[in-house]
């Protein structure tokens, strides 16, 4: 991601009509990273925290309007399907976390592989893994999106507006136009694949191969037409019928790499509701999704982890980046081995976030040196042993919504098509088909023993997603958190509630702090930030450094006793708004 994208101040001016609404809080304290791009936001009633102004501004509205969190949620998912393509939307999954003022719920509306999908799926003619985006372009990566259906479901539940009156923020925008952002144009300018399908290029491109420009005013009927009979037949709409039989003709007609999706994949997809997996980090109650995510856990993990250190009294720096490496060694090891589907994989869920088997895992470490490559563990309570799963990259296609009611109801939602611009597919009915199948492992076995996140039919690709709510010690909403990023995405997520935890930060510098940690390989630190001076100090510990780009997207919202703060994250577009 090119620097030139985080210029917040572009995504402030679009959204300045509608900060009129918030207090801009007074200037944020200085960021560790010197780099203070935007403001955090606060608000008395309630809070939206979304990757694009209009988006945000929408389920402004929708709270404005007496909406509910989810109610919210909703709107602001169908306008970033518009505004943010290459990052989530209607053809892709998501995990929804919402608090209703007493219980925790999560849905699971993650992709599911096609019944037909077998082991050797991403496996070449040569016996050996495909190169990754000989396999993420075209029909084969398409896993049957789960993100309509979960958002009929949670606002059956648990929303207070008609349908038809979350879905009409978008509907407008898809008919009358909205402006391609900085941020949209300058990825259709990198994107390599996208132009090899016809109606994505029509649509995002010009004539002569080029983006639109940014401020161009883009529509798409075919996605008003697909709103209208999601509007007015619900989710069945997308799951059968012409939008079905549409998702089915795409997947099955690419020239060099069709997949198998049928309409009974689509008629038979069902979201899944989840226990959240919930653990004690100090006083706070940190609850995150369970598995087929591996985001909740991994956190867990790293925060029991690095518990028993004084993280507060280190503040941002080297010693505190070898803990929580050193942590995320220790976590990443584990997710490796246990974490898939649990439909298909015994997880040993209660073992992996045993306060007891944390301690023992936090007594491998040291502060003088680091462990170098971590194993994994041994959980209590495990029923089934496995398994081996290569590491995923970075990727562009996820976005991360954190919202905040009148009534103190939260949502914390990621939602993802898996690569920026998914499959590279975009169906008649305006919208781009997710990648997310290529989240399983590649390889159905290694050194002879099974992969826990193998491709199977029916089964979900494992993730990194990590919708989080923190409760504080009255028990009380804290905080809502999340980040698009893969992998990265715990680690992502992890700084910021350390940041907000222990380093008491504002939120806006929590999500801006520089991003840094181990996914059991090198540890990371953000180029580009004053991470890069920490680089020597950690590396005498025995640390490998390595500088990359970590662009995150968090969105933070934080429940104070004066009102909400906001922040989203300068390294996108988003912006924290609220009544
Ligand atoms: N597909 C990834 C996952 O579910 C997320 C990709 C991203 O964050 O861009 O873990």
């Amino acid at each position: 991601m090119k620097r030139g994208f985080r210029s917040s101040l572009l995504a402030l001016a679009l959204v300045a009509p509608c900060l009129a609404q918030a207090q801009t809080a007074a200037p944020a304290p200085e960021a560790p990273t010197g780099r203070i791009a935007k403001h955090s936001t606060t608000a008395n009633q309630d809070m939206v925290a979304a990757a694009n102004p209009l988006a945000a501004e929408a389920g402004r509205q929708i709270l404005a309007a007496g909406g509910s969190a989810v109610d919210a949620a909703v709107a602001v998912q169908l306008v970033l399907n518009l505004v943010e393509p290459q990052s989530s939307g209607i053809g892709g999954g998501a995990f929804l976390l919402y608090w209703d003022g007493t219980k925790l719920t999560s849905l699971d509306g993650r992709e599911t592989a096609p019944a037909a999908a077998t082991p050797d799926r991403f496996m070449g003619p040569d016996g050996k893994p495909m190169a990754f985006y000989d396999a993420v372009v075209g029909g084969r990566s398409v896993g049957v999106p789960g993100t309509p259906r979960l958002l009929e479901t949670a606002r059956k539940r648990w929303g207070k507006l008609p349908w038809a009156d979350v879905i009409a923020p978008a509907l407008k925008l898809a008919e009358d136009g909205f402006t391609i952002s900085p941020r949209l144009n300058g990825l259709l300018g990198q994107e390599k694949f996208l132009q090899s399908d016809a109606l994505a290029r029509a649509y995002f491109y010009q004539e002569d191969g080029t983006p639109k420009p940014v401020g161009t005013v883009l529509k798409n009927p075919a996605f008003a037409k697909t709103l209208r009979e999601i509007a007015d037949k619900g989710a069945d709409a997308f799951y059968s019928g012409s939008i079905a039989a549409d998702i089915v003709a795409t997947v099955g007609r690419h020239p060099t790499n069709p997949g198998d999706m049928t309409l009974d994949d689509l008629k038979r997809y069902k979201v899944e509701e989840r226990e959240p997996v919930c653990g004690m980090y100090r006083v706070y109650r940190v609850c995150g999704m369970a598995p087929p995510s591996s985001g909740g856990i991994a956190i867990l993990q790293m925060l029991g982890i690095v518990e028993g250190q004084d993280l507060g009294a280190m503040k941002p720096g080297p010693e505190a980046v070898h803990w929580l490496a050193e942590a995320g060694r220790l976590a990443f090891a584990d997710r490796a081995l246990f974490l898939g589907d649990p439909a298909f994989v015994d997880v040993p869920v209660r073992g992996l976030t045993d306060p007891g088997y944390l301690k023992s895992r936090a007594a491998l470490l040291g502060a003088g040196r680091s462990i170098g490559k971590a194993k994994a563990g041994e959980p209590p309570f495990q029923k089934t042993e496995f398994f081996f799963a290569p590491s995923e990259g970075i990727e562009f296609g996820t976005s991360h919504i954190s919202i905040v009611d009148r009534e103190g109801h939260a949502v914390s939602m990621t939602t993802t098509i898996e690569d920026g611009f998914g499959a590279r597919l975009m169906t008649r009915s305006g919208f781009l088909l997710n990648n997310e199948l290529t989240d399983f492992s590649f390889a159905p076995t290694e050194e002879g023993r099974p992969v826990a996140n193998r491709v199977e039919g029916g089964k979900r690709p494992r993730s990194s997603m990590a919708p989080t709510i923190v409760f504080d010690a009255a028990g009380k909403l804290y905080a809502v958190v999340g980040s698009p990023g893969g992998s990265q995405i715990i680690p992502y997520v992890a700084k910021t509630l350390v940041a907000l935890l222990d380093w008491k930060l504002d939120p806006q510098v929590a999500v801006d702090l520089p991003n840094f940690g181990s996914r059991n390989g090198p540890t990371e630190l953000e180029a580009g930030t004053e991470a890069e001076g920490w680089k020597l100090e950690i590396e005498a510990k025995g640390h490998e450094v390595k500088l990359i780009d970590m662009n995150s997207g968090i969105q933070a919202v934080v429940v104070g006793a004066d009102g909400l703060t906001g922040g989203a994250d300068s390294r996108r577009e988003g912006v924290a708004i609220g009544n």
